[in-house]
């Protein structure tokens, strides 16, 4: 079919307002857009990607062989299978220090869907949910999908874009049904200290609202942070949902797995939605899953030393440019630098910058705009440290010249 023809159908559809009042996920277009460079042989430094660079390790990927061997291929109880439930309820007490049970579970295909299928059990029109900017990418959109209202709070570089609860406090009004925490945070790898988490839970405990924690990068933290659940407090199970996955822990993107943890009858809500839309997800990844939860740690252990050098690398690399400031990631695989200094006519925005970067140079970035944060580019460091050192110099060459 001829572009044009496809273009008239698409205008005669009438789609939905709940799909009409969401845009497509802008990281996945600059992936779309380095990818097409990639095709036609160009050697891209990339930066894109979020996710882990590493493989999936090898115990997991054992495990799902021998799913398969043994037929495990069938479908499973909508929230998961009872052992996978039980080892994510051990596991998090283990890890992260709190208390749930098998029946506060719902195995999900990956933590996008627990996030959207827990905004899609509690947003009614019109609610608020309150989020902090930059923000990851999906939160806004399945916000207005469920048709819903995104508040946002502003964070700053200074306090290395970690809310404050007071801005969260503020934040707050009658229709508030969600606060939404990211903690370490895509794109900022921002991290909420213990305190301030706690007096945010406090807030939302007072006035009836829910934290939902989006724990993907729980196991990333640098320095002297160790992982965190707001899970663990003990007034929290009543208020919290906590969002999971598995696929930046244990390298598993791929794979589709996530969970959320929830009160019971939430839980319930959850996988009835989950019942009559995806249902299970997948049994093979399920039992993947299930090894990753009872196995050992080392492979995180060793991803998050990893990531921790080629974050001091890309950090000093990009506060070397002149007119580039970069706060120092807590925790995740994001560098989130302040690119505004270099923007102009010619160059107005990041959206227009990270173009050139990505034709010029061929490095891939994401704008800080798809986060909600102008003047801002997103450097995933999930890369080697060659591609990391070769993306510098390709760096340094453009903004040296942007400000010549
Ligand atoms: N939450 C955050 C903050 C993320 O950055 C991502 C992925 O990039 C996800 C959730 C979802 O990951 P997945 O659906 O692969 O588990």
């Amino acid at each position: 079919m001829e572009p044009a023809a496809g273009m008239k159908m698409a205008e005669a559809i009438e789609l939905s307002e709940s799909v009409n009042r969401i845009g497509a996920s802008q990281t996945m277009a600059v992936a779309a857009a380095a990818e097409q460079l990639k095709s036609r042989g160009v050697d891209v430094a990339d930066f894109g990607a979020g996710e882990p660079d590493f493989p999936t390790p090898e115990h997991i990927k054992r495990a799902a062989i021998k799913a398969l061997d043994e037929n495990r291929t069938k479908y499973t109880s909508t929230a998961g299978i009872l052992p996978l439930r039980q080892a994510i309820c051990d596991w998090h007490a283990a890890q992260l220090g709190s208390s749930y049970q098998p029946s506060e579970v719902v195995v999900t295909a990956g933590g996008k869907h627990a996030v959207f299928n827990s905004i899609c059990a509690l947003v009614n029109e019109g609610d608020e949910v309150v989020i902090s900017s930059p923000y990851w990418v999906s939160y806004p959109d399945m916000v207005k999908y469920a048709g819903g209202r995104p508040v946002f709070i502003a964070t700053h570089e200074e306090r290395n874009f970690c809310p404050r609860p007071s801005d969260v406090e503020a934040a707050l009004t009658g229709r508030t049904r969600i606060v939404i925490v990211n903690s370490p945070s895509n794109p900022a790898g921002a991290v909420v200290p213990r305190e301030e988490f706690a007096k945010i839970l406090g807030l939302c405990e007072r006035r009836g609202v829910w934290l939902l924690s989006d724990e993907c990068y729980s196991h990333f933290v640098y320095g002297e942070a160790k992982p965190f659940s707001v899970a663990s407090l003990p007034e929290a199970k009543g208020r919290v949902i906590v969002a999971g996955s598995f696929s930046k822990t244990f390298a598993m993107t791929g794979w589709r797995l996530g969970y959320t943890m929830s009160p019971q009858p939430l839980a319930a809500a959850i996988t009835k939605l989950q019942s009559q839309s995806t249902s299970n997800s997948t049994s093979i990844s399920q039992y993947a899953g299930l090894e990753a939860m009872r196995g050992p740690m080392d492979s995180v252990a060793a991803m998050l030393a990893e990531y921790d050098r080629r974050r001091q690398r890309i950090v000093a690399g990009l506060r070397a440019i002149p007119g580039v400031t970069c706060a120092m990631p807590q925790g995740a695989f994001y560098a989130f630098p302040n690119i505004s200094a270099h923007l102009n006519a010619a160059v107005p925005d990041d959206i227009a910058l990270s173009k050139q970067l990505l034709e010029r140079e061929h490095v891939a970035v994401v704008p800080g705009t798809a986060f909600g944060a102008p003047g801002h580019l997103r450097i995933s460091y999930a890369t080697s440290m060659d591609r990391i050192d070769e993306g510098l110099r390709r760096m340094g060459r453009f903004f040296g010249r942007s400000l010549g």
